[in-house]
């Protein structure tokens, strides 16, 4: 890859992973994806899996265009904008640059800044350590709940009565508090049907 030594701008963005895989979670669960990690996260959740992520100057910067090219190499269709935050950065070019390339654009983000570019999916997985801009809940097209503990679910209900109707819910176990939530995610769902049980099954996977 060619690492460049500008700014970070809506052309040049801290990388701090690629990978071509299977999304584990949510609504496009089980379908082939590449993934770009992007650097940089200010939301401090307790129990993040990917804390290096968030120092953006700790990754390498690189042109949408070269990131562009390496994602349609990888002859996925899906190409999944994550981080750290992502919404943290200006993502028009970005979105444009593979959408020119005929790629479906999708992001995962915490919602906290305005959301940038032209995504065709939107998957919205509110944090409680920092509060999202309310502009998110239109765009989402899937809300994804983490589960940590038991009042969770009163929060999950705040954020689904201020998404569109059509937005898909989710709930899904913190990874290292599985044991204990999943089986109150599953006695959640079958008394509010209009949710749904997410799991990560990329780590059953054992794959990024
Ligand atoms: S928003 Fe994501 S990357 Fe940022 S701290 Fe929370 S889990 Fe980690």
């Amino acid at each position: 890859m060619v690492e460049v030594k500008e700014k970070i701008s809506a052309d040049v963005l801290p990388l701090m992973e690629y990978f071509y895989t299977i999304q584990g979670e949510g609504f496009y669960q089980g379908h082939a994806a590449y993934f770009i990690r992007l650097g940089g996260c200010d939301v401090g959740c307790v129990w993040c899996d990917v804390k290096e992520s968030w120092d953006a100057s700790a990754h390498p910067l690189f042109h949408v265009d070269e990131l562009g090219d390496r994602a349609k190499t990888s002859g996925s269709e899906i190409v999944v904008i994550t981080g750290g935050e992502p919404v943290m950065y200006d993502l028009s070019s970005l979105t444009r640059n593979l959408k020119k390339r005929g790629l479906r654009t999708h992001i995962e983000t915490s919602g906290v800044y305005p959301l940038t570019g032209n995504w065709d999916w939107v998957c919205f997985s509110p944090k409680k350590f920092k509060t999202p801009e309310p502009k998110i809940f239109r765009e989402a097209n899937e809300l994804k709940i983490i589960v940590y503990n038991k009042s969770d679910f009163t929060w999950a209900e705040e954020f689904a009565s201020k998404v569109k109707s059509s937005c898909h819910l989710f709930l899904q176990p913190e990874w290292s508090k599985e044991k204990e939530m999943l089986p109150l995610i599953i006695d959640y769902v079958k008394s509010n049907p209009r949710w749904q049980v997410s799991l990560q099954i990329h780590k059953y996977m054992n794959i990024p």
